[in-house]
């Protein structure tokens, strides 16, 4: 069935690079072999998920949306999607994205433009639009994206549904194809909290295989799903909802939290001074880590060769026809910001006001349980409207800081506006994915 409608709607929506419908099917009949044996099976066990493409599945082609992995077949098994599989879950396709994670829109993919399903004429957001867009217009009923800078709050809060970025190296990064890898997390998204809650459960845990995962602990994440907050002190990031939020946006939050309030939670407001230079901050940590990483497509390991008389021309031609536009702006950035005379003045820092706002953060969950905050300072916003590079980047304005601190952070539908979903932004002191639940589950 749900392949099926996946393939109704792909044309219009476009949410998916790859369909993997034989993978779907073979994976469906073995959880029905199971039953028939009446053997017993997981919570996960037969769900249909869409994963992005920036995660890496043996045998599946893995692109990032970027033509400089054309052809590349990834030869392991990144770890969510092998925990997942094990757990049973039904793989129905590879998503659409912004090439190499990098945009809000996801109009930066190489390969396709996704549509919003609310209005066709609008983006999903981004990076992990496709997987967004999968999961709004049911053709799958979870789906997995990646969060270095809002990735998966933006385009769950376009649109109108639950997203969650769990606290960094909570979820193994193992198989992530990496941008920034000291912000880059993966999670679920979901049309429920429980959905989301159900699905971090399989995807958290320590990994062997990646040095950032944590050894922590995985809390049943269900028990988290009570409809009960009385006496939960709710912070309201203040700076968030003034200059560079939409009225329209503001005031369907400010109803969101007034609802908080009526569910007995103790509303506060939170001043986060230096919230105000997130955006300056990350893009010098995320292109400066992204020039790195992104060194190693060269012609040779992976995917595309342009073919030339000699190596550096080869390297030169390659990386050239390779990257979109957006890719080579953050290589640019990131290696000025990486040179030696520059380094102090910018990466550095970068680094240093990286730890004033994560102390931003830890003042203010000395005095509330949660914050809360738009996830986005519009709705969706129509396709080819933002083609400057500075316009697009203010999008992530109110998820950036969150990434900055290594803290988890999930959006949640509070309204509409002009038949355009709205965010909630949810944020949780670090491994405190279980009251940030609880409070979306409440409000839900
Ligand atoms: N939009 C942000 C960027 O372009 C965040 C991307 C992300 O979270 N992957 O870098």
């Amino acid at each position: 069935e749900y392949l099926d409608r996946l393939t109704q709607l792909e044309p219009q929506l476009k949410s998916f690079i790859t369909v993997t419908e034989e993978l779907a099917l073979q994976q469906a009949r073995a959880v029905d072999a199971q039953i028939q044996a009446g053997e017993e099976i997981g919570p996960l066990a037969g769900i249909p998920i869409a994963i992005k493409d920036n995660l890496c599945t043996r045998g599946i082609p893995t692109t990032c949306a970027s033509k400089i992995l054309q052809g590349f077949i990834p030869p392991y098994e990144s770890t969510v999607t092998a925990r997942l599989a094990a757990a049973g879950m039904v793989t129905v396709g590879k998503t659409n994205l912004d090439e190499f994670a990098m945009g809000s829109s996801t109009e930066n993919s190489a390969f396709q433009l996704t549509a919003n399903p609310w209005d066709l004429t609008r983006v999903p957001g981004g990076s992990s639009g496709g997987s967004a867009a999968a999961v709004a217009a049911d053709q799958a009923v979870v789906a997995l994206g990646s969060d270095t800078g809002g990735s998966i709050r933006q385009p769950a809060a376009f649109c109108g549904v639950v997203g969650l970025k769990p606290t960094y190296g909570l979820v193994s990064r193992y198989g992530l194809v990496a941008f920034a890898s000291s912000l880059d997390q993966i999670g679920p998204f979901g049309r429920t909290v429980e959905d989301v809650a159900l699905l971090l459960q399989g995807i958290a845990g320590h990994d062997p295989m990646d040095s950032t995962s944590l050894k922590v602990p995985i809390p049943d994440y269900s028990q988290a799903l009570i409809p009960e907050i009385k006496g939960l002190k709710v912070g309201v990031i203040r700076d968030l909802l003034g200059q560079g939020c939409g009225d329209e946006t503001r005031a369907a939050v400010q109803a969101a939290i007034q609802h908080l309030q009526e569910l007995g939670a103790e509303i506060l407001e939170i001043d986060c001074p230096s919230f105000q230079y997130g955006l300056a901050t990350y893009y010098i940590i995320a292109p400066s880590e992204a020039s790195a990483n992104l060194a190693r497509y060269d012609g040779v390991k992976y995917g595309l060769r342009a073919p030339a008389d000699s190596l550096v021309p080869m390297y030169a031609k390659t990386r050239e026809q390779g990257f979109g536009p957006e890719v080579k702006r953050r290589i640019m950035i990131g290696t000025y910001a990486l040179s030696s005379g520059y380094y102090d003045a910018y990466y550095l820092k970068a680094q240093k006001v990286r730890t004033l706002i994560k102390q931003d953060f830890l003042k203010a969950f000395q005095k509330v349980d949660v914050l809360v905050s738009p996830t986005t300072p519009t709705p969706a916003f129509k396709a080819g409207e933002r083609e400057d590079p500075l316009s697009m980047y203010l999008c992530d304005l109110m998820t950036i800081p969150v990434n900055l601190a290594g803290l988890p952070g999930l959006s949640l539908p509070c309204g509409f506006v002009d038949g355009l979903p709205i965010g909630l932004q949810i944020v949780g002191n670090a491994l405190q994915e279980s009251k940030v639940l609880q409070v979306a589950y409440a409000y839900e």
